[in-house]
């Protein structure tokens, strides 16, 4: 049964073909932030942000613009445990790794979700990351780790502080149990927004030796 609009489909696919066909497609951003272009930006297509101050990760990989029907999607399964929608996104993400953007190129050594801090992850009963992460790393077959990273300050009240302030509060967010000796990383988000997070998060695996982090995500706020 299609997740969007209820009808049956007709292979073991989660959409049917003119719901999946409708989806919207995100147009081509930065090649390291997946942020919208504007005018300022090279011929190397990367934004001024990036260029002014390369990000910790290599790249983000997003699936589709964060807009209906995939914000309904996301709200779905972080707000009404639909856990479908995580296996619907895990099954888009592998597809596009192993048809796009990893076609010429090895898969990471490792898959991280993006932790919760653990009084969100007591109020949803569960980390929309990590669902997703889970569908990938078995598809794909990569390890998955997810009992070494944590989420030690929550961030809710960000949008309440200043950008120093938000800077700081972020940075400290995050708290890494291991060392990941060169490997190579895949970071997994629902969605990324302005990236500071992800960016926090992955200076954090850095700091522990993480070799080349890459983001895949299903949605990019634009
Ligand atoms: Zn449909
Ligand atoms: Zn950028």
């Amino acid at each position: 049964m299609c997740v969007l609009c209820g009808l049956p489909t007709h292979t073991n696919h989660r959409l049917c073909s003119p719901c999946q066909n409708d989806l919207p497609i995100l147009s081509q951003g930065c090649q390291i932030c997946a942020q919208i272009l504007t005018s300022n930006y090279t011929s190397a297509k990367i934004c001024g942000a990036c260029l002014k101050q390369a990000p910790a990760y290599q790249k983000i990989y997003a699936l589709f613009p964060y807009q209906p029907p995939i914000s309904n999607l996301i709200i779905r399964l972080k707000f009404q445990h639909d856990l479908c929608i995580a296996n619907l996104f895990g099954e888009l993400i592998c597809e596009r790794i192993q048809q796009h953007w990893y076609k010429d190129k090895p898969l990471p050594d490792l898959i991280i979700p993006i932790p919760l801090h653990k009084e969100r992850l007591r109020e949803r009963g569960f980390n929309q990351s990590l669902e997703i992460a889970k569908v990938i790393a078995k598809t794909l077959q990569v390890p998955l780790d997810y009992r070494s990273t944590m989420r030690i300050k929550a961030t809710a009240a960000q949008s309440g502080l200043s950008a120093l302030k938000r800077k700081i509060n972020i940075h400290q967010a995050f708290k890494i149990a291991k060392n990941y000796d060169n490997l190579s990383i895949a970071v997994v988000d629902d969605v990324v927004t302005t990236g500071h997070t992800i960016q926090a998060f992955c200076a954090a695996l850095q700091s522990h030796k993480a070799k080349k982090i890459d983001i895949w995500c299903s949605a990019r706020r634009e």
